[in-house]
């Protein structure tokens, strides 16, 4: 063999200007010969250490790229274990690695398809207190998870450490995706030519009200996959072309960002619709504007500081406030799941409606006995109708339910959120009849009716 393979017994060396093993040779002579790559390109990946945060539905495609590529050290961030209704999108487990911890399970798996790297399992999830301990040991980031609290948190810690994050997020039908902090400028040196961070893109997370993950909105495979496999090609490609890095190779972080690696940030936006025809295929790339002079995190005048996230500042939980079960509603409006269901069985309960306000989809699983779905986007679209049109209050109720002005109203959804506020909106619009009427929520939504009344309800 002529190629600069090297003695397939010499222990690789961490040098970007080294003899290929022979196995390194044939495991990646196929992208080795894509233009741009070469051997220079995979000794960066070689020597290059990537960290991806979350094993789920788009840690998993990429880290399967980021391993078949060569990258020489993947730390795999993840608390969670492998619970059957991941595998339809979570493709690096497996049946057989039910109730594993899913960074060990993905290993099992990235071993199988690349035994070359070194795989750091880091099995807990990402917080205040450990980020900066982890995301120091590496030269760029993933960020796979699904949630806005941790996002800012990652986001955050890599403007402080000066590291590259590649973002992607999806929920049930698409997907988005955007190179952040690349190349790293330091915090503080504000330019619009300099690449954004989270923060410059998100300034807030989005609000309580339509913040679901993955297991209440549901979430295609495909859809997440895509964008895992994306973000891996994102990650193999800012490191084989060092685009992270200044002119020289000496890693010297203070040298000038040439201009090419100073693009405009794009968002990608994939979009999947199980309703529509077949196509057409929308991919979206929006243009992004750069670093932000009043960022939070990277602003001119920005006082956060690892110290700070370390000790609580800023609260990332109360800054994304997660809706929680706790609501307002008073004790008088609301009943739990076994009462309803006990003073219904002894007759003690009178005539009423029952609206369910999950999705059809869900409805469709299953209900309680006489439940009307009436789903809460149409119910909040139609409620907003009436307030700016105007019209009789019980026009928002379903046609088919045939209602005296006293008729008591019982408000189920999946965890008992969605009911409280719609049972709120009937008021604020007047279908209590002045008081006449009573309006109840059922705590805690089917998913209360399944842990009290019905085990075998099937909730999803
Ligand atoms: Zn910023």
């Amino acid at each position: 063999m002529t190629a600069d393979t090297g003695a397939a017994s010499a222990a690789p060396m961490k040098s970007n200007d080294r003899r290929l093993t022979y196995e390194e040779f044939e495991r990646y002579s196929r992208q080795m010969i894509v233009p741009g790559m070469g051997k220079h390109g995979q000794l960066r990946l070689i020597n290059s250490r990537i960290l991806i945060i979350g094993a789920g539905g788009l840690g998993c495609p990429a880290a399967q790229y980021i391993a078949g590529a060569g990258v020489g050290t993947i730390g795999i961030v993840d608390g969670d274990t492998v619970e059957i209704s991941n595998l339809h999108r979570q493709v690096g487990h497996a049946t057989s690695r039910l109730g594993w911890k899913k960074v060990d399970s993905l290993i099992a798996h990235l071993k199988d398809i690349n035994p070359l790297p070194n795989y750091i399992p880091h099995p807990f999830h990402l917080d205040p207190q450990n980020a900066a301990d982890i995301i120091t040991q590496y030269d760029l980031v993933m960020d796979c998870t699904d949630n806005p609290a941790t996002r800012y948190l990652i986001s955050d810690v890599c403007v402080l450490l000066r590291k590259p994050l590649v973002s992607a997020a999806s929920v049930q039908k698409s997907g988005q995706l955007i190179v952040l902090n690349c190349p790293p400028a330091p915090q503080g040196l504000v330019d619009k030519k300099y690449p954004p961070c989270y923060r410059c893109c998100f300034k807030k997370p989005p609000p309580p009200s339509s913040m679901v993950s993955c297991g209440e909105a549901g979430i295609m495979g495909p859809v997440v996959g895509m964008m895992g496999v994306a973000q891996a090609g994102e990650a193999i490609k800012i490191i084989a072309s060092a685009l992270h890095l200044p002119p020289s190779s000496t890693n010297d972080l203070t040298a000038p960002i040439p201009e090419r690696n100073l693009q405009q940030p794009t968002l990608l936006i994939y979009t999947y619709d199980l309703e529509s025809a077949v196509g057409p295929y929308s991919f979206r790339a929006l243009r992004m504007a750069g670093r932000r002079k009043n960022c939070f995190a990277c602003g001119e005048n920005s006082t956060l500081t690892l110290e700070g996230i370390k000790t609580g500042n800023p609260n990332y939980v109360t800054f994304c406030s997660p809706p929680t079960t706790d609501h307002a509603l008073p004790p008088e409006d609301r009943i739990t799941a076994s009462k309803y269901h006990e003073t219904r069985a002894r007759g003690e309960l009178p005539a009423h409606l029952l609206i369910d306000t999950r999705e059809k989809e869900h409805f469709s699983f299953g209900a309680i006995d006489g439940a009307i779905n009436v789903p809460f986007g149409r119910f909040l679209m139609n409620a907003a109708a009436i307030k700016r049109d105007g019209g009789p209050p019980d026009q928002i109720l379903p046609a088919e339910a045939a209602l005296g002005d006293d008729t008591p109203i019982f408000v189920v959804c999946r965890r008992g959120l969605d009911s409280q506020e719609t049972v709120e909106k009937l008021k604020e619009l007047g279908v209590d009849h002045g008081g006449k009427r009573k309006i109840m929520d059922i705590v805690g939504g089917m998913k209360a009716w399944k842990d009290e009344v019905d085990p075998t309800f099937p909730f999803v």
